[in-house]
């Protein structure tokens, strides 16, 4: 997967529990809903990705992801640990955000110009 390099940055990172999903919003004011699963079926970490490497597809999750904790990493990636999958994903920013364009699930601002 091309990643594509954003001058924006992750701002807010909102679980929401009831529905397995997680709200979240970027330094632009774009924002995306995206499932727990889809986190985890889009786990770039090595043990997801086995030994094939280069592009990242999405896998489905072998198991529903029950919830998710996100931690910082820098200043441009939190770490996931997703309760019944992967607990060590780090997602970039910008990886986070073309997951999110991939599956039409971005949703851009008011162009301000
Ligand atoms: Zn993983």
């Amino acid at each position: 997967m091309h990643i594509p390099k954003t001058d924006t940055y992750l701002v807010e990172f909102r679980r929401q529990p009831e529905k397995r999903t997680a709200v979240l919003t970027w330094s632009d004011g774009a924002d995306a809903e995206l499932t727990y699963d889809l986190l985890q079926g889009y786990c770039p970490c090595a043990h997801c990705r086995g030994h094939e490497g280069g592009e990242i597809v999405y896998l489905p999750p072998r198991k529903p992801i029950k919830s998710v904790q996100a931690a910082p990493v820098g200043n441009y990636a939190v770490s996931l640990a997703l309760e019944g999958g992967c607990n060590s994903g780090i997602f970039s920013f910008d990886f986070l955000r073309e997951i999110a364009r991939r599956e039409n699930l971005l949703n851009l601002p008011e162009s301000s110009s």
